[in-house]
This record gives C-alpha cells, structure tokens and sequence, in this order.
C-alpha cells in the first residue's frame, strides 16, 4: 500500500522508533516542533479514529501512555500536548491515523488546544447539546 505510515511500520522506510508493539508505533516527527516531538500510529491503516476498529482503540491509546511516561522520564518536559489532526481542514497531511505527542517546556511560548481555532457557535449549547443527543 502506498502509504507513507505503513512504510515506516513495515521498516521499508526509515524513522527514528522509540517504541512498538503489535498494535502501534512510535517515532520522533522529522519535522519536531518541539525536543521529543514523537507521533503514536497504528499499525491498523485507517486515515481517522473512525477508522480503527474498536478492538485497536485501547491497545493504541496505551501506547501514547507508555510514550508518554518514556518522554516523560527521558526528557523531563513540564507537560505535554497530545492531539491528531483528522482531515484536511484541521492539517492532516498524512492519511493515516497519527496522534502527536508534543512534550511542553516551561517558557517555549507554545499554546494551548484552544489557540488551534477561534470559531465559537452561533447556536446556544443547549440547542447543540440537543441535536446531540438525538443520537
Ligand atoms: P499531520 O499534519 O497531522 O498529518 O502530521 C504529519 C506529520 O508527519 C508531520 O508533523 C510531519 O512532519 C511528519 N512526517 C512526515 N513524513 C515523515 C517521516 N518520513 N518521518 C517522520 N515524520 C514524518
Ligand atoms: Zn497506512
């Protein structure tokens, strides 16, 4: 498959892996935006979270714990920033689910989640809260 993610799980392309098991992989970012920078992917391929079949979500979410406790430990940061981008519209770049692990440094003047976007509802919560929960 010509996929930039199952390459790189299947070793025909290299990355710098700091961690795997059967269900995941972990490797730094070749472009870090931060010391530590390291994307979780799964070895399942599926461009989102909507892809994985439901038995793959708790094996890959342990993985990003695992990795984080290793950077945690390794590097020392002050926290972290955890996230995927899930299509085009958000930055996903790589059609493959990948979930960013972003170790954060006191003073590395970086932000929070909510600085991705600024785009608050017209609708009140409750009315969203609603349509919601129709489902
Ligand atoms: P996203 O924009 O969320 O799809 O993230 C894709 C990420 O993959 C970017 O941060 C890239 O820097 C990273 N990336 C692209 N190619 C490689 C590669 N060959 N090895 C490691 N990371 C990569
Ligand atoms: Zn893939």
């Amino acid at each position: 498959m010509d996929c930039l993610f199952c390459k790189i799980a299947k070793k025909e392309i290299p990355a710098e892996i700091i961690y795997e098991d059967g269900h995941a992989l972990a490797f730094l970012d070749i472009d870090p935006r931060a010391p530590g920078h390291t994307m979780i992917v799964s070895r399942h391929h599926g461009a989102t979270i909507l892809d994985l079949p439901e038995s793959e979500i708790g094996p890959v979410f342990s993985a990003v714990k695992k990795v984080v406790d290793l950077l945690k430990n390794q590097l020392g940061p002050d926290g972290f920033t955890i996230g995927i981008n899930q299509g085009l519209v958000s930055g996903q770049t790589v059609e493959h689910l990948h979930i960013h692990i972003l170790p954060r440094f006191l003073g590395d003047k970086g932000g929070s989640i909510h600085t991705t976007v600024n785009n608050p509802p017209k609708e009140p919560l409750k009315e969203i809260a609603a349509k919601l929960r129709k489902t």
